[in-house]
């Protein structure tokens, strides 16, 4: 039985901190034919990164689970030093939902002194969470770029819940002609509608009921579609009202979208899609929905 594999109630999984150790490993499987599916992530599992796992160990032969809070894609002002971390209890989930290896290399093994490379994807970065993120995606490429050949996957899976992030890798692995195939997942939510998040542990217990206003305006954008809206900028304008009636919390943006080129929309179509940040309190929460229905 393989790394990775179930072996009664008890699985196997390898952890790797080592960049040379997991390029090394990559290799070993490859060469016996075997294909290697990456989930990307900065720890702290919740459902969401659970159900990308258990997606992964269906669409390849071993799965390969990075966690690394990646400092380049954090501003100055930002939560990297106090973003939630249990690498105990993410190393038994991860094992549980199947990953042959848990990579987690330390800042210094991925950003060694002198690193001067950055992998940039331009347009799609220059809107929605880029505006109050300047920096943020080029982070995000950069250190996937670094992930994928150190661990030379031929599937990653990737959660639409970053829809824009899903969007800019898509366009990295075109435009550089990358042999990865990506998959997107449909987000994970609370049975009361909150898309999951890392983040949501920083939420006070009045403020996780305040942030369902994200949840519930893509469901009543939803219910204006279905009766047949069709103008973007009054759904936009209805939406951010709704928001804002909740009360102490920062809208950041509702936009609504081509789903692909994440071009502004002024007529609602089936690639439409409406995406939102919110600030509550501290916390700063995404979230989004396709408008016509369809998924990723
Ligand atoms: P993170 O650890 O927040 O960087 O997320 C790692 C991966 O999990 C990313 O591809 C996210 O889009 C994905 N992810 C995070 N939360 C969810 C969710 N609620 N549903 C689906 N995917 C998610």
């Amino acid at each position: 039985m393989g790394r990775g594999q179930a072996c009664g109630e008890v699985r196997i999984m390898e952890t790797i901190c080592s960049p040379g150790v997991m390029a090394a490993w990559a290799d070993q499987v490859r060469l016996a034919g075997r294909t290697i599916c990456l989930v990307p992530t900065m720890g702290f599992f919740h459902e969401g990164h659970l159900a990308l796992m258990r997606r992964a160990g269906e669409i390849a032969d071993k799965v390969v689970v990075s966690l690394f809070v990646n400092p380049m894609q954090f501003g100055p002002s930002e939560d990297l030093s106090r973003y939630p971390r249990a690498f105990e209890r993410d190393a038994e989930l991860a094992a549980a939902a199947g990953a042959a290896v848990l990579f987690a290399p330390a800042a210094e093994e991925v950003y060694p002194d002198g690193f001067r490379t950055k992998v940039s994807v331009s347009g799609l970065t220059e809107t929605l969470c880029g505006l109050s993120r300047p920096g943020h995606f080029d982070g995000v490429t950069t250190v996937v770029a670094k992930l994928f050949h150190l661990v030379k996957p031929h599937f990653a899976v990737f959660g639409a819940k970053d829809f824009q992030q899903l969007a800019v890798i898509r366009k990295m692995v075109s435009d550089l002609n990358w042999d990865v195939n990506i998959i997107g997942h449909p987000i994970v939510r609370e049975k009361d509608g909150l898309a999951m998040s890392s983040r949501n542990t920083y939420l006070s217990p009045a403020e996780r009921e305040k942030a369902l206003c994200l949840s519930r305006s893509l469901q009543l954008a939803g219910e204006r579609v279905a009766a047949g809206e069709k103008d973007a900028v009054r759904l936009r304008d209805e939406i951010w009202q709704y928001i804002t009636s909740y009360g102490e919390v920062d809208v950041d943006y509702v936009a609504i979208v081509d789903a692909e080129t994440l071009a502004s929309c002024d007529t609602i179509t089936d690639k439409s899609l409406l995406a939102l940040a919110v600030k509550i309190g501290r916390t700063r929460l995404i979230d989004n929905t396709l408008l016509a229905g369809s998924s990723f």
